[in-house]
C-alpha cells in the first residue's frame, strides 16, 4: 500500500490487531520514506454486486425474486424446498464470488440455469425459454439435445415429458398452468 502523505510506493506493516468481535483488523502502517505512521481497516465485505438489467437500469440484488424465479420454473415439479434453497445459496454464493460491483442480470440467469439443469431438466427448459434469449430455433434444439445427451440425474422425469408444446414451439413463454 502506497504512503499518504508522500505517495512512496510501500509502506510496511508495524503491527496487526483484530478487533474484538473478529470482524476487523487494524494495521498501523509505516512509511520508510518520509517516517509517517497511519492505520488501515480491513473488514469483510459481503456486499453483493448491483443487478444491471437488460434496460440498463440497476437494481439491488434481491434473494426473494431469485427464489421466486426458482418457485415459477419448478411448479408442480418434483424437487423438494430444502433443494430449491440449495440452490438458491448456490447462486447468491455465485453472485458473491464473481467479485464483481455490478453484474448482468443475464449472467444471474446462468448461474440460475446452472442450478435448475442439476435439479430438473423440465424446470431448466421453462426458465430457458423464457429467460435467455435464444438466438433462435436452431440454438433451442441444440441446447435440447444437448441436454438429453446428457445422463438425467436420479428422480429426473425424461426431458420433453409433459413439455411437448415447449419443445415444438420453442424459444416461447411456455403455458401457465
Ligand atoms: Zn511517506
Amino acid at each position: 500500500m502506497h504512503c499518504p502523505f508522500c505517495q512512496h510506493a510501500d509502506t510496511r506493516v508495524l503491527d496487526s490487531r483484530v478487533s474484538e468481535d473478529g470482524a476487523t483488523i487494524r494495521r498501523r502502517r509505516g512509511c520508510e520514506a518520509c517516517g509517517e505512521r497511519f492505520s488501515t481497516l480491513e473488514t469483510i465485505e459481503l456486499k453483493l454486486p448491483a443487478i444491471i438489467k437488460s434496460d440498463d437500469r440497476r437494481e439491488a440484488f434481491d434473494a426473494r425474486k431469485l427464489r421466486a424465479g426458482f418457485d415459477r420454473a419448478l411448479q408442480k415439479r418434483p424437487v423438494s424446498d430444502e433443494q430449491v434453497e440449495a440452490a438458491v445459496r448456490a447462486v447468491v454464493h455465485a453472485v458473491r464470488m464473481s467479485g464483481e460491483r455490478e453484474l448482468p442480470s443475464r449472467r444471474v440467469g446462468e448461474f440460475v440455469m446452472e442450478q435448475l439443469r442439476k435439479l430438473d431438466h423440465v424446470g431448466y427448459v421453462r426458465f430457458a425459454s423464457v429467460y435467455r434469449s435464444f438466438e433462435d430455433v436452431a440454438d433451442f434444439r441444440e441446447e435440447l439435445d444437448r441436454l438429453e445427451r446428457e445422463v438425467p440425474g436420479e428422480g429426473q422425469l425424461p426431458l420433453l415429458d409433459g413439455e411437448p408444446a415447449a419443445a415444438a414451439r420453442g424459444p416461447e413463454r411456455p403455458r401457465r398452468r
